[in-house]
């Protein structure tokens, strides 16, 4: 690995970009700790932050007031998550024209998954929209906004080949998705390869990858095998015994998603989207390896006028 020497390039930062995802809290606690998680990572001036979108719009309204604090009382650009699930395209339809009346210009568009779970058949609302590349034709259809869908390195778990998931990924994109952003991945040759075959596939937008801290490597090992992402055994290796050791836990973590993101950087990526889990420190730090900084509130004119 050539990290050591890549760290101490002058240029490191420049021209990268992050996102961070959050999802909206449930109580009053997980609101605080969301609130200081927007906080600290607020002047690290990422191109825009995510809200994800519950099953069956089980979150339709606590996403909506997450988005619309995010809007109001910070400096970030909010992205409102939205799925297709047990929802008509009326009620869908309105759900897109609430986030566009409160100002929301930019939406992650998803088919979802099904209330029983991520390993559930998926089967569409009678009278709704089907699949991501339909809901992105819905949001657009109200107006040029900024709409990022999901992609898969690793495959759709419940896609029968990648030629099928290039195809749904062609369609979002002529449907006027403007990014895609992946399900995280912890082999960067993996979405390397994807890459250039979406690019083969005539799929030109920016293919974000989604970069998940590992807070909790139990958590993420089971969740990764549900959604189909491959977690390598040197992986496990480092995360051996560090269950009952959250500090040295948190130390590897940064270390590992810190020479992913470093390794992508070298490949050419320039932007990156952080599975947050609602929480600042991991993200924070992976940041400042990559050379991002705290800005100034007034963009620097501070400075500019010392
Ligand atoms: P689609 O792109 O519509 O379909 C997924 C795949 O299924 C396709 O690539 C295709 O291979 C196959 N497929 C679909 N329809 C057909 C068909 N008719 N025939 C054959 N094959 C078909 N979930 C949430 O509930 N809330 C969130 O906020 C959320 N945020 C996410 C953010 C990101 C960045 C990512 C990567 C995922 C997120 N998810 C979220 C999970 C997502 O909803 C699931 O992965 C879901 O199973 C697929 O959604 P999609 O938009 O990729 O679906």
């Amino acid at each position: 690995m050539s990290q050591f020497r890549f760290s101490r390039r002058p240029d490191l930062g420049d021209g990268v970009r992050v996102s961070f995802e959050f999802f909206p809290p449930k109580s009053e606690a997980m609101e605080t700790r969301l609130w200081e998680t927007v906080k600290r990572l607020e002047p690290l001036a990422p191109h825009f932050v995510s809200v994800t979108y519950g099953a069956g719009g089980s979150t339709r309204e606590r996403t909506a007031r997450t988005v619309n604090r995010i809007l109001t009382q910070s400096r970030l650009v909010p992205a409102a998550h939205m799925t297709c699930v047990d929802a008509s395209r009326g009620q869908v339809d309105e759900v897109i024209a609430e986030f566009v009346a409160m100002g929301i210009r930019n939406f992650v568009a998803l088919r979802g998954d099904p209330a029983e779970g991520v390993g559930a058949r998926y089967r569409p609302h009678p009278d709704g929209y089907s699949n991501g590349a339909e809901l992105v034709g819905a949001i657009r259809k109200q107006g040029d906004f900024d709409v990022s869908v999901a992609a898969y390195p690793e495959k759709h778990p419940q896609s029968p080949d990648f030629a099928t998931d290039f195809d749904m990924l062609k369609r979002k994109v002529d449907n006027g998705a403007t990014r895609a952003i992946t399900q995280f991945f912890f082999d960067n040759d993996l979405y390397e390869r994807y890459v250039e075959r979406a690019r083969r596939a005539g799929i030109y937008i920016p293919i974000v990858p989604g970069i998940q801290p590992v807070h909790n490597f139990k958590q993420v090992a089971s969740f990764a095998t549900r959604c189909g992402a491959h977690v390598p055994a040197w992986l496990a290796e480092r995360f051996d015994g560090l269950q009952d050791d959250p500090q040295t836990h948190a130390l590897v973590a940064a270390a590992v998603a810190s020479e992913q993101v470093l390794d992508l950087i070298e490949r050419g990526v320039s932007d990156f989207h952080f599975y947050t889990m609602n929480r600042a420190d991991l993200a924070f730090a992976i940041c400042h390896m990559i050379g991002i900084r705290p800005q100034p509130a007034n963009g620097g004119s501070d400075a500019a006028a010392a």
